[in-house]
This record gives C-alpha cells, sequence and structure tokens, in this order.
C-alpha cells in the first residue's frame, strides 16, 4: 500500500491568499458597481520590455525552423548565453562567477523549495519571521526542525543571528513582506554566524533588482567568506516581470562544500547538479534568450524604467504613510510596504476595515508568520492612478 508523506499532515493550511480571495469576491458580488484596488498580492502589472518581447519572438522562429530548432539542452544548467549574461550583470557589482555556478531555473519559488532537497532531513533550520511562506512549508515536507529568528519593530524587521545552532538559513533582502533590506554590515554577521555554525545560508535576493542606494548589498556575495557559506537565488518575476514568463537563476561557489561524517567533502555545487540533471530538464529556448535580453544594456534600461514607476507608486504610498504618521518598513529599495495597523487593531480586522471603508485589498502581515500580528503589507505593483487613489481614500477612512 502507497503511503503519503505524514509530514504533508504538518502543513498549515494554505489559508492567507484563499481567505483574501473569498472575502474580496464576497464584497464584489455584494458590490458589484464598485471599484476595489488591490495591492495585495505580489504581481507585477507591467508588460514584458520591447527588448524582451523581440527577442522571445526572435527565438521562437528559430524553433519553427529545421537549422536553428533546438531539443533538450545538454547541460540542463542553462545555456552558455544566459549563463554568461548573468555572470557579465554579477561582474558589474564586482561579484566574479563563473559559469558551473550559475544554474538558470523556471524561478525563485522552485529553486528556495527544492534546495532542501540536498540537505539531510536532520538539519535545523532558521527562518527569519515573517517570511515569504515557500521556506516553511518546504521544510516542513521534508519534515525538517524550524527555528525563528524574530523580525521586529525593535531590529526595522530585519532579525538578526540568533544564539542558537542552525544548520540552514534562509536570509531574503529585500524581504518580503516587510520590505527590509540588510546592510552589508548585517550581512557580515549572518556569514559569521553562519561560519561558526559550519551552517549554509540560502539567500533569497528576488528583489535586489529594487535596491537603488549603492551602499546596500545586491548579492550575498558582496560579502567577504560568502563564497563558502551560500546559495543565492534570484528571479526574472520582479526583476523583469517574468511572473508568466518563468525564469530565474541560482549561484552556488565551488568553494562550498559538505563535510561527510569521515571527513570526506563534497561540492555542493555537484551536488545540486547532480539533483537537477534527475529531476529538471531546464527552460524552454525562448525563454533563456528573454532572459539572456534582459541583461543586455538595451534590457537593463528598460526593465529599470519599469522598477522606477513602481518604486514611484511606493514613494506615493510613504507620502501617505508619513503624512498619517503610520509607521512602517520597506517602500524604498523595496516594491513593498510594511506597516502597523491602527488602533491596535490585528491584522484581520484592518484588512477588514480597508476592503469595507476605503475598498482596498491588503495583505495581512499574520499570515506571513507569529511577528506579522497586527501589521499589513501593501504592494506597489498596481498602476500609478490606483496607487493614487487608493491613498486618497485611505487617507480619508483614516482621517474619518
Ligand atoms: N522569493 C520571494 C521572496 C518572493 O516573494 C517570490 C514571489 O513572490 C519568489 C521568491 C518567487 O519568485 P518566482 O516567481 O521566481 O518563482
Amino acid at each position: 500500500m502507497a503511503k503519503m508523506n505524514a509530514n504533508f499532515l504538518n502543513l498549515k493550511e494554505n489559508y492567507l491568499f484563499k481567505e483574501i480571495s473569498k472575502q474580496v469576491n464576497a464584497y464584489i458580488a455584494a458590490n458589484p458597481n464598485n471599484k476595489i484596488i488591490k495591492m495585495g498580492i505580489g504581481d507585477v502589472t507591467l508588460p514584458l520590455a520591447p527588448v524582451v518581447v523581440e527577442a522571445m519572438k526572435k527565438a521562437a522562429e528559430e524553433m519553427g525552423s529545421k537549422a536553428t530548432f533546438r531539443g533538450y539542452e545538454d547541460s540542463g544548467q542553462g545555456y552558455d548565453f544566459l549563463r554568461d549574461a548573468v555572470k557579465g550583470y554579477y561582474r558589474k557589482r564586482g561579484v566574479a562567477l563563473n559559469n558551473e555556478e550559475i544554474f538558470i531555473s523556471d524561478g525563485a519559488k522552485s529553486d528556495s523549495g527544492n534546495i532542501n532537497d540536498i540537505f539531510d532531513s536532520s538539519d535545523i533550520v532558521l527562518v527569519t519571521d515573517p517570511a515569504y511562506p515557500v521556506y516553511v512549508d518546504s521544510n516542513t515536507m521534508d519534515g525538517k526542525e524550524i527555528i525563528y529568528a524574530d523580525s521586529t519593530p525593535e531590529n526595522g524587521f530585519a532579525a538578526m543571528p540568533p544564539k542558537s545552532h542552525a544548520d540552514l538559513i534562509y536570509l531574503c533582502s529585500p524581504n518580503n513582506p516587510t520590505g527590509s533590506v540588510y546592510t552589508k554590515e548585517q550581512l557580515k554577521e549572518w556569514v559569521k554566524y553562519a561560519k561558526k555554525n559550519e551552517a549554509v545560508i540560502i539567500f533569497d535576493a528576488a528583489y535586489e533588482a529594487f535596491i537603488t542606494d549603492p551602499d546596500l548589498p545586491r548579492s550575498i556575495f558582496e560579502i567577504e567568506g560568502a563564497r563558502e557559506c551560500a546559495i543565492e537565488i534570484c528571479s526574472l518575476s520582479k526583476t523583469a516581470g517574468f511572473t508568466g514568463t518563468r525564469c530565474g537563476y541560482t549561484v552556488i561557489p565551488e568553494e562550498l562544500s559538505f563535510t561527510a561524517p569521515s571527513g570526506e567533502k563534497y561540492s555542493v555545487r555537484k551536488i545540486w547538479a547532480r539533483r537537477q540533471g534527475s529531476k529538471f530538464n531546464g527552460v524552454s529556448y525562448p525563454v533563456q534568450r528573454a532572459a539572456e535580453a534582459v541583461f543586455s544594456d538595451e534590457g537593463i534600461k528598460q526593465c529599470r524604467e519599469i522598477i522606477s514607476y513602481y518604486l514611484d507608486n511606493a514613494a506615493v504610498m510613504i507620502k501617505t504613510f508619513e503624512k498619517l504618521g503610520i509607521s512602517f518598513t520597506g517602500g524604498t529599495n523595496s516594491p513593498y510596504i510594511w506597516f502597523r495597523c491602527p488602533d491596535n487593531m490585528d491584522s484581520w480586522e484592518f484588512f477588514h476595515k480597508l476592503l469595507n471603508e476605503a475598498e482596498i485589498v491588503g495583505t495581512p502581515g499574520s499570515g506571513f508568520g507569529r511577528n506579522g500580528e497586527g501589521w499589513f503589507r501593501m504592494t506597489a505593483f498596481g498602476s500609478r492612478e490606483n496607487t493614487v487613489e487608493a491613498m486618497e481614500r485611505f487617507e480619508k477612512m483614516m482621517k474619518a
């Protein structure tokens, strides 16, 4: 008889976005003619940059011609043209990589969920709380013990290393949901902790492209010593609007190794390559060409314009929060604004107030972990017009 993986019974119900859409749909059914402004889900709204679309079209044409058709990709790790482009992107920031260290993926969600395959089930996993839910869910599926580092108003929602031991550490900067960004000094502390504990940091840099402050690190590999203790996972979803196109990359440095009980060292990169070789068949050729175009000079320019548009939305939101004296993190160097619910309301109470009184949808912070209770997330991924209107409604509601 086939037995289920009983760890799945330990997963919390995927409640947050289901519950939000249930409540929003009920509101729309009761108020069919009203305009609801959605600032909850972290999906982008602007289309792909023109240079990206052109590259994808050209690649699709190539796939339709016998002379240029491509089947399975040999390495499964990504075509060299794209790995060269990623390498060049990092080089501009002073980070040197080689192609073997770069794994092209179908996005950061799959890799941040799958990477724990190569770690032992007895490893202790450290997650900062609140967090993007995939880290907890995927490690729960594997039965790993999870401990938490608290992100709180006192530390600016940027949790620092605990005293207790962990083997695997998930960090996300700029952070979803809190919008906080680690400084170089803070990341140095995490690298120091990882080395002391012989742990591996999984650094989720899905929002690195939103960092405009040149002093803030966009990659963990800007920190000395990170090559011996970190894996970086990144995505073109928010960098270039690839949420529906699907492409990302994971970087595993040559220096990163596991030490077996025998004392023998095993390359983490090679083990991940072995795992991917068996379970992943790569990203489609047209999408890899589209991704290559993101990293061209013109692609970077066009994608930066799109990101600036979202950051300008965030600036509109910040202005309103500052005016109203609401405490918040994020909004600069991040598309997320994370703010305290007014009048000591809990996250869901405020969700209902916002929906019923201002017809705005946001995300209750409690859905991201226990430290999210009493906090709320809004995104800057909407249109300017809707962002401005939402902030006018928000201000009116708060002053009522
Ligand atoms: N990591 C974080 C922190 C995210 O917020 C998201 C998406 O919202 C992802 C990863 C997933 O990215 P992708 O679309 O590349 O799977």
